[in-house]
């Protein structure tokens, strides 16, 4: 890969960050040759989605993550939930502290993915973000812009729950090539919104790399049975019926919630496990 480090180092003369728009002032541009040189040093952007809260968007994107840079892949995962943002407590991440050097934000590291998330800024968890559309979007490119994310093959993205401000924003300033993965629960009430996801995808022009069925069956420890506790099959129909790929099932697994809570992510405490292997799986096929 290139560096393209510095815009006016680059010599692509096709490029809409070489030359100023009659629209834009100064700060403008300079804040959007910022972006597009750190966007220009990661392959690929994916957009972890969900119409549904609760449904493992968190737990897919860390999985995604870890999947990759087990491959070797130089991987980053940032947290655009400015409202809810799981991943400090998921990677045992939340009483670091951040700072800044001169090549920008420092990203903290977990399982040498580099990691960023307004978690980490706050220092009283319990408090409320309050914040409009405007100040998501400039947070979200600050995010992008200003965090040193170095040369990365792909950077996952975090999304809340549904079709609004941060997603939007953050699919506006991945640009052209960005990806998204959308993840539901089987359930009918989770199908409803989920289905306004793909859409959005869709409008927005991003690759829609396909539906992860989460929560789908849990089989008893003691007796075997699987239940269908969601219901099963409901995303792989979604699928279908959108024409877009299914990615798999993975089943309910309690322990996947201890690992959340306590910071040390499922498929690396448990990978010999079949919802871990699930995961894999799913994240290979993104791959
Ligand atoms: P979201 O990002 O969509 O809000 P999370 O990834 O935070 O969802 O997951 C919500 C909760 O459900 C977390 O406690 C997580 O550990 C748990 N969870 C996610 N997937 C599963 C699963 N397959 N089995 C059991 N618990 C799960």
């Amino acid at each position: 890969m290139t560096d393209h480090s510095d815009c006016n180092s680059c010599n692509d003369s096709s490029c809409s960050a070489k030359s100023q728009n009659p629209q834009e002032n100064d700060e403008a541009f300079q804040a959007r040759q910022r972006l597009e040189s750190r966007l220009c040093n990661i392959d690929q952007k994916i957009l972890v989605m969900s119409g549904k809260g609760g449904v493992g968007k968190s737990t897919m994107a860390v999985s995604l993550a870890l999947a990759l840079s087990k491959e070797g892949k130089q991987v980053g995962l940032l947290d655009i939930d400015l409202h809810g943002p799981s991943l400090p407590t998921m990677l045992g991440l939340n009483k670091q502290p951040i700072f800044s050097n001169d090549e920008g934000i420092v990203p903290l590291e977990f399982e040498g993915i580099k990691v960023m998330s307004i978690g980490f800024m706050i220092q009283d968890v319990g408090q409320a973000m309050i914040m409009r559309g405007p100040m998501k979007h400039g947070a979200i490119q600050q995010f992008l812009a200003d965090v040193n994310w170095g040369e990365l093959d792909c950077l996952v993205v975090d999304c809340p729950p549904g079709t609004g401000d941060e997603p939007l924003s953050a699919a506006q300033l991945l640009g052209k090539g960005a990806a998204a993965v959308v993840v539901t629960t089987p359930q009918d009430v989770a199908l409803v919104d989920v289905e306004k996801s793909i859409s959005f995808c869709s409008e927005l022009n991003l690759n829609m790399l396909g539906v992860v069925e989460n929560m789908s069956g849990f089989c008893c420890p003691h007796c075997g049975e699987v239940s269908n506790i969601f219901k099963s099959g409901g995303g792989e129909e979604l699928s279908a019926k959108r024409k877009v790929p299914f990615l798999g099932k993975i089943p309910l697994d309690p322990r996947m919630v201890l690992s959340g809570d306590s910071g040390k992510p499922f498929i690396l405490e448990h990978p010999e496990s079949e919802a871990a292997q699930a995961l894999t799986n799913v994240a290979r096929k993104i791959r």
